[in-house]
């Protein structure tokens, strides 16, 4: 079979429905796909019967509600389809009700205070946006997924992707606005798009096997940068491996069975470092796409005797791994909102899209940093390898250009010569290369979309999608709101939205940089603007409680007050765990394979200079010295450790892990290589 044909034949897409369903119910079914609109009950047992009658063909005895609850992972629980027919056999059966809805026991799942664990009962309900799919473990064993919701008894969310939807329906009612302003013509139900690039990476099975740190926390929590890491920025776009290579292509095979449309593949900046980029889809698929792109690198990695690493900092002093989140509108005339038109009126449309997300980062950039707030990533951001915390907007020369002109009374010309006025004439056609070389911004317009590249690795894109959807609409919806209302005391759109956009680009504008995000400058001058630098996790998740952003979830519809706080509670709690495992890690690791190494180590230089006394050696006895002195040091920093542990102080658990890593690196050092317990960053950069 060709990788053509092959391409989503473990997906129950609507050419293989066409195959299994009547016609009827494949008419109905699609509707329903199409408009997001409920499943028709009256079908739900045929659509069942048919999906089971694929399943099984593919080998599927089972089937599972799929879906991500609040742990930020997925979850699954398999069902057979296999029920006793009373005569000794079995016969299989999946009904409409078991498609549609499930029953998972829902009190082992965070729901962060939502949910007394005395009401157990949590629900998934299909989401009919995103299709059924096959998914096949390496030894080929077959399970349907069904995508679903998954919330309480009284209709709370407990998920990641309940949010997401009621964001993206936010959205689309005001795109709709817009677009009847426009009289943009309705072809298609409007969408966020999302094309996820996600970073990971590589390191040898058993190298891994020989890290606890890794085992338990994703990343090592000790370890010397060899002297050739990324300086020579010769990884990135460099020839792949074999090895990795093979592991690369059965990966897009993988995903490309499941409908997933992987298209890049390369070497990043850091040694054994990795990227993956698909091609964009709609929002809340893609979002389901990359969680199954994660799993995929992690199972196909285990069939070449690698480990998939997504951890944000898996290895100190070289680059960690994130995810860019490309993020742009498709109106309901099918086309890409963030592309500049060819039309005055298309321009203007742009133009008023654009400043809506002006407007929008900058009212709520600390919930666009809360979204992608985590232990993990706290390593990265503002580690000048990744976007500062401060959030701020690359635009561009010519984009910056243009909003500067219609600050000032409405852009008359471009950098390019040309009149440019709304309405009136066309913008320029933004070159993408102009626009795309700011990589230290967070929330970067690259010609045709915005790259928000603050988002985790190991993350679910849902939390920054969330976030996204709903701070654009609340800006439209303002906007709009001006517009529409001076149309109806008969002003011309045009004057009307110019008075608009030049409004908001002057409350606004603070949040344009398109210089240096990584110099100390840009800290000094973010601040002088009053842009929130908010470093850690627990600093950005209180904007979970500020009133005005509970205000806005809740007026959309998107998370109620409890609701909202229940992750603001489950956010903080993780982060928690999150050190307390790592320094319970550490101290663990400290005491019970560094110091002892580092103990019969220097006992063995004691020995020596014992041993060449008759020679004084004062170099040899420098060297005892230095051990002996690097172990003293050593046990120091154990204790403060084993203190901070006991006191259980978050803060200070994360300052004596670093005071415990500086002194076990520096033991590393002068360790001899073969007897230091674990491998090292060397061998673990290194693929053969
Ligand atoms: P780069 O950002 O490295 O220049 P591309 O522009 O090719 O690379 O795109 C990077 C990612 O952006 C890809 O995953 C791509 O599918 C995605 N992307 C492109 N257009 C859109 C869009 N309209 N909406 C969302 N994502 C998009
Ligand atoms: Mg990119």
């Amino acid at each position: 079979m060709s990788i053509q044909e092959e391409f989503g034949s473990l997906v129950f897409s609507s050419k293989t429905m066409s195959k299994y369903l009547s016609s009827k119910i494949y008419q109905s079914l699609l509707a329903t796909m199409q408009n997001g609109s409920a499943l028709d009950p009256s079908i739900a047992n045929d659509v069942a019967e048919g999906m089971k009658n694929w399943a099984l063909d593919h080998g599927a005895t089972h089937f599972t509600h799929w879906f991500q609850p609040l742990t930020g992972t997925t979850a699954e629980k398999h069902d057979s389809f296999l029920n006793p027919d009373y005569e000794g056999g079995v016969v299989a059966s999946f009904s409409g009700k078991e498609l549609t809805q499930g029953e998972p026991d829902a009190s082992s799942f965070p729901s962060g205070g939502l949910r007394a664990t005395f009401e157990a009962r949590g629900y998934t309900a299909w989401d009919p946006t995103s299709p059924a799919f096959i998914k096949k473990s390496i030894d080929g064993v077959a399970v349907l997924c069904i995508p679903t919701v998954f919330c309480g008894y009284h209709g709370e969310a407990l998920d990641k992707k309940t949010p997401l939807l009621r964001a993206q329906t936010a959205l689309v009612k005001q795109i709709n606005r817009v677009a009847t302003l426009f009289n943009v013509p309705a072809t298609t139900r409007p969408y966020a798009t999302l094309g996820p690039e996600q970073e990971y990476f590589l390191i040898d099975a058993d190298l891994y096997k020989e890290r606890p740190d890794l085992i338990q926390t994703g990343r090592t929590l000790f370890g010397v940068r060899p002297a050739r890491h990324q300086q020579m920025e010769d990884h990135y776009f460099g020839k792949i491996r074999n090895r990795v290579l093979s592991f690369m292509a059965e990966v897009d095979r993988e995903l490309w069975l499941l409908g997933i449309p992987a298209k890049t593949r390369h070497n990043e900046v850091s040694p054994a470092q990795f990227e993956l980029a698909p091609v964009f889809e709609e929002q809340n698929l893609a979002s389901d796409h990359n969680m199954l792109t994660m799993e995929v690198l992690q199972n196909v990695a285990e069939k070449y005797g690698l480990v998939c690493l997504m951890h944000e900092k898996p290895f100190a002093g070289v680059n960690g791994s994130g995810k860019h989140n490309n993020w742009s509108i498709t109106g309901p005339d099918g086309k890409n909102w963030l592309t500049p038109g060819k039309t005055p009126h298309e321009n203007a449309k742009f133009l008023l899209v654009l400043v809506s997300i002006i407007k929008a980062v900058d009212t709520y950039s600390p919930l666009l940093r809360a979204s992608v707030a985590s232990a993990g990533n706290d390593h990265r951001l503002g580690a000048n390898e990744a976007p500062p915390s401060i959030i701020s907007i690359f635009l561009g020369e010519q984009l910056t250009d243009i909003i500067g002109q219609l600050e000032n009374g409405g852009a008359k010309s471009s950098k390019v010569g040309g009149v440019l006025e709304i309405g009136v004439s066309s913008l320029p056609k933004l070159p993408k290369d102009a626009t795309d070389r700011n990589r230290t911004s967070p929330m970067a317009f690259t010609g045709n979309k915005f790259e928000f590249r603050a988002v985790g690795s190991d993350q679910s894109c849902s939390n920054a999608n969330t976030a996204l959807n709903l701070i654009v609409a609340s800006a439209l919806d303002e906007m709009l709101s001006v517009v529409e209302s001076d149309i109806a005391k008969g002003t011309d759109l045009h004057v009307a939205l110019q008075a608009v956009l030049q409004k908001e680009i002057k409350a606004h504008k603070r949040i344009l940089f398109d210089g240096n995000g990584y110099a100390e400058t840009w800290k000094k001058e973010a601040e002088k603007r009053g842009l929130p630098n908010l470093v850690t996790t627990l600093e950005a998740i209180e904007t979970y409680r500020d009133p005005a952003v509970i205000e806005l979830f809740k007026k959309y519809n998107v998370l109620s007050e409890i609701e909202l706080k229940s992750r603001y509670a489950i956010d903080k709690e993780n982060y928690f765990l999150v050190i307390a495992l790592e320094a319970e890690c550490a101290l663990s690791m400290a005491k019970t394979f560094i110091l002892p190494t580092a103990i019969s180590y220097a006992a063995e230089l004691a020995d020596s200079v014992e041993s060449m006394a008759e020679f004084k050696h004062a170099g040899v006895e420098k060297l005892a010295k230095k051990a002996s002195d690097a172990v003293e040091a050593l046990i120091v920093s154990i204790d403060a450790l084993e203190d901070a542990v006991k006191k259980d102080s978050t803060k200070e658990k994360i300052k004596t892990m670093a005071e415990v890593r500086v002194q076990a690196d520096a033991l590393e050092e002068i360790v001899p290589a073969d007897q230091w317990p674990f491998p090292s960053y060397a061998d673990m950069f290194f693929i053969g």
